[in-house]
């Protein structure tokens, strides 16, 4: 009698990921590779035979959580779980080998620039060796991972990474240290990815990221510039929806304007970070914009998009900053009138330029200027979404409600994530929405009598 060979389980990878939304795209590229040699991606820890924390350097806290993380696994390994625990992302950039002299059951150290061989290292660090990544790659040959995101298809939007790197050298930012140089990706390899996960996953709306957008294509010959490249996307069939993120303002030109004008698939929402309302303040960031430009780029956008609202980040209590200078940043706050904000205190990183400056911070004081700056977005973000209560609003479904069940989640053109009754087969979805009730983030709302278009998803 013959029997049915028993396979052994296939391998499970567990990734958690800190940070931005490019170290979210590079844990999917991650997880896409591994795949390739018959790895599953587990959302469980408990589960995984290999852990990989992508980690975050931009603020000190998002580092300590990190640690808090890594200590968790280590113990479990020093109990005897049999895991491959690897550090990857900025904090392994940034500290590299001291994290494996420091960590004896750390495994795997990986900068952003590893992420194109993560299958080599990873069998490496399996094989027993202790592996270390963290040079950076040829910026002209750079290996841009193509393969999908295996849990592409489980989402309604993606991420499509269109450069690496950055050039500029803002002086409180780690980035140009740990993700080095900008590169750009070559845009017929977007369009295509672009394209699969149209026809393959399904997606419709695709958010472009990189460290500066705006500055895309303009260091390589011959290839299109960021303008250039939103028109060639809104081209994809199948493409509803176009974001992009980060963008910098001393780049935004007007061919992108422009583009607000000409492309319905552009959305009505960007995040342009100011940074800081105060000329002197941003001359000492080294963002090389002026408050008055960066209000000139407003106009321009709205005149061409009259319903464009925009976010924004803000760092308050930058060394030297003094109140008259952070009042500036209030009033920028409402003189634009940004509907949400990422806001941090100033948080000094390793090797960075403002290390340098003569002027100090005091984190007390940053502190109570965070929570005045918080407190006044929050009444505009509450303004904004009651703005809506009695519109009739258009949404992409995304998802289940966290918190109410036989609730979905849509989100607007202009960002507005909109709660209503509904099941998770409508997901991926568009649905005319009327919003009952705005909240400071969100609103909620009831389906009008609109049929809601329903379009296929592919598992
Ligand atoms: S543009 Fe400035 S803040 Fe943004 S990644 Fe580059 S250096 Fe950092």
């Amino acid at each position: 009698m013959s029997s049915t060979p028993v396979l052994p389980p296939a391998p499970k990878v567990y990734i958690r990921t800190f940070g931005c939304q490019m170290n979210d795209y590079d844990s999917g590229k991650m997880r896409a590779q591994l795949a390739r040699d018959g790895w599953q991606s587990t959302d469980d820890p408990d589960e995984a035979d290999l852990v990989l924390l992508n980690t975050c350097s931009i603020r000190e806290k998002a580092v300590e959580k990190m640690h808090s993380a890594l200590g968790e696994f280590r113990r479990q390994k020093r109990e005897g779980r049999p895991l491959t625990l690897g550090v990857t992302g900025c904090v392994a950039q940034l500290e590299g080998d001291a994290l494996l002299e420091r960590y004896h059951n750390v495994d795997l150290v990986l900068g952003p620039d590893g992420v194109p061989h993560v299958r080599r290292l990873v069998a490496e660090a399996r094989s027993g060796q202790r592996v270390l990544d963290t040079d950076f790659l040829d910026l002209e040959t750079y290996p841009f991972v193509t393969d999908l995101d295996p849990d592409a298809a489980k989402k309604v939007g993606a991420f499509v990474t269109i450069q690496k790197g950055c050039d500029n050298r803002c002086t409180y930012c780690i980035v140009p240290t740990t993700r080095g140089d900008e590169a750009s990706r070559p845009s017929a390899e977007i369009l295509d990815e672009v394209r699969r996960l149209v026809e393959t996953a399904g997606v419709q709306e695709i958010t472009l990221i990189g460290q500066n957008v705006n500055s895309y294509g303009l260091k390589v010959p011959h290839e299109k510039n960021f303008a250039e490249l939103l028109y060639a996307v809104a081209e994809v069939p199948g493409v509803r929806r176009i974001r992009y993120t980060t963008s910098h303002p001393r780049d935004m030109g007007d061919d992108v304007v422009q583009a607000y004008q000409d492309l319905p698939q552009l959305t009505s929402h960007l995040h342009l970070p100011v940074q800081s309302g105060n000329n002197k303040v941003l001359r000492r960031m080294k963002r090389f914009y002026t408050r008055e430009r960066f209000l000139d780029i407003v106009e321009r956008l709205r005149q061409a998009r009259p319903d464009l609202v925009l976010t924004t980040d803000f760092i308050v209590g930058f060394p030297g900053e003094t109140e008259a200078q952070f009042l500036d940043t209030m009033s920028l706050l409402d003189e634009v009138g940004f509907v949400s904000s990422f806001s941090f205190k100033y948080s000094p990183r390793p090797g960075t330029p403002a290390l340098r400056l003569k002027e100090g911070h005091d984190d007390a004081v940053s502190g109570e200027r965070l929570t005045r700056l918080q407190k006044r977005q929050r009444e505009l973000s509450l303004a904004w979404t009651r703005s809506h209560e009695g519109q009739v609003v258009e949404v992409l479904i995304e998802g289940l409600s966290r918190h109410d069940e036989g609730v979905i989640c849509g989100r607007t053109s202009a960002n507005l994530m909109v709660n209503f009754p509904g099941s998770a087969s409508e997901v991926g979805s568009w649905a005319k929405v009327r919003v009952t009730r705005g909240f400071t983030h969100t609103a909620r709302g009831e389906r009008v009598a609109a049929p809601v278009e329903i379009r296929a998803r592919r598992a």
